[in-house]
C-alpha cells in the first residue's frame, strides 16, 4: 500500500507510522472519547480515496466502538466546508453519547 502523505496536513504529520489507518482523540471533543480515524493516505474527500485504504477505515472504527463498550454514539464523516470540513484529509469522527442516566450525558 502506497503512502501518500503531504507535510503541510496537520493529520498527514500524526500518522507518519506504520499503520494503514489510524485513530486518536480529537483535540477539542464534543464528548469524552471523541476520536477520529483516518487513513493514512492524503485525500481531502471520501470519494477520491483508493479502495484499498478505505477498506481499511471502517473495521477500526468498529474496533474502537466495540473496545470502547459504545452504546449510543455518532460516526460521522464531512466532505466540504458547507459539510463543516475543516481538516482536508478525510477523516470519520466517533462521538459518543453518553448515557443521561448515568449522570455523564
Ligand atoms: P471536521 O470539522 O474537519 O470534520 O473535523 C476536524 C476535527 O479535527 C475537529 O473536531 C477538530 O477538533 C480536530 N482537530 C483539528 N486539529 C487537530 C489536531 O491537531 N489534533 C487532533 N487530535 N484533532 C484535531
Ligand atoms: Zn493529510
Amino acid at each position: 500500500m502506497a503512502d501518500h502523505l503531504t507535510d503541510s496536513c496537520i493529520f498527514c504529520k500524526i500518522i507518519r507510522g506504520d499503520l494503514p489507518s489510524y485513530a486518536f482523540l480529537d483535540i477539542n471533543p464534543l464528548s469524552d472519547g471523541h476520536a477520529l480515524v483516518i487513513p493514512k493516505y492524503h485525500a481531502e474527500f471520501f470519494h477520491q480515496l483508493p479502495e484499498d485504504h478505505l477498506a481499511d477505515i471502517l473495521p477500526l472504527a468498529k474496533k474502537i466502538a466495540v473496545a470502547s463498550g459504545l452504546d449510543q454514539y455518532n460516526l460521522l464523516q464531512n466532505n466540504g466546508p458547507m459539510a463543516h470540513q475543516v481538516v482536508k484529509h478525510v477523516h470519520f469522527h466517533i462521538i459518543p453519547k453518553p448515557n443521561a442516566e448515568e449522570g455523564l450525558g
